[in-house]
């Protein structure tokens, strides 16, 4: 009854079209759910994510979940995910992106799950990295350690607003380093970002770990931006 009264009072909605929740559904309406992007791209060798990184540095199996397009449900979700502090989708979509990675040969012999840093202060600001609950769910699924200390962003890029298009430039003030000991040599990192643009953050993130000795990345993103 107080249940009842609660979602007659603060109806929840549903985080990809804003529709009201059936008392059935959680986050994302039934019709979201059925119409989500996803790309399929864990079942090609070769996927417009991997196209990104081709010939640019050596990345061992990447994909994308959802193709992310303008007023779609995927930036709803997005938009949610990162500025809203509905940290809830990440686990939805990384719980339900496991299910699919579970098959893929390349992903067994990951070692580590490494988010894409923020920069302290931005950190700060936000008071979370919007991948973490992605990363962790894909960590529990797969039973993958996730570290989120190897990695991190030297320098604080004012450039990279949500309005802003990120650029091959724009990154290049954004530099990542590592943090590592002899212990993190020989592993199979999986590096994780929210949405995949230019692929110059990433690019520079799987630089900085392949600078330890004997290491492999691969990379996944939650979405893939057709532009
Ligand atoms: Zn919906």
């Amino acid at each position: 009854m107080l249940k009842y009264l609660i979602n007659l009072l603060f109806p929840k909605l549903c985080l990809g079209c804003n529709s009201l929740l059936l008392h059935n559904e959680t986050i994302i309406c039934s019709e979201c759910n059925h119409n989500l992007p996803y790309t399929k791209h864990h079942f090609l060798e070769r996927n417009d994510t991997t196209i990104k990184f081709y010939g640019i540095v050596p990345i061992e199996f990447s994909a994308s979940m959802l193709y992310f397009h303008h007023k779609g449900i995927v930036q709803n979700l997005i938009h949610n995910l990162k500025y809203k502090n509905h940290q809830e989708i990440g686990t939805l979509l990384g719980k339900r992106y496991a299910k699919d990675l579970e098959a893929v040969n390349q992903i067994k012999t990951i070692t580590e799950i490494i988010p894409v840093p923020l920069h302290k202060k931005r950190l700060e600001e936000r008071g979370y990295n919007q991948v973490i609950t992605f990363c962790e769910a894909l960590s529990e699924e797969l039973k993958i350690p996730l570290n989120d200390s190897l990695l991190y962003r030297s320098r604080y890029s004012k450039t990279q607003t949500k309005k802003d298009k990120e650029s091959r430039k724009d990154v290049s003030n954004a530099l990542f380093d590592i943090n590592f000991t002899e212990a993190d040599s020989n592993k199979h990192f999986l590096l994780i970002d929210d949405v995949l643009t230019s692929g110059a953050t990433l690019e520079a993130c799987a630089k900085a770990l392949l600078k330890i000795p004997n290491s492999k990345v691969s990379i996944i993103t939650i979405a893939y931006t057709l532009s």
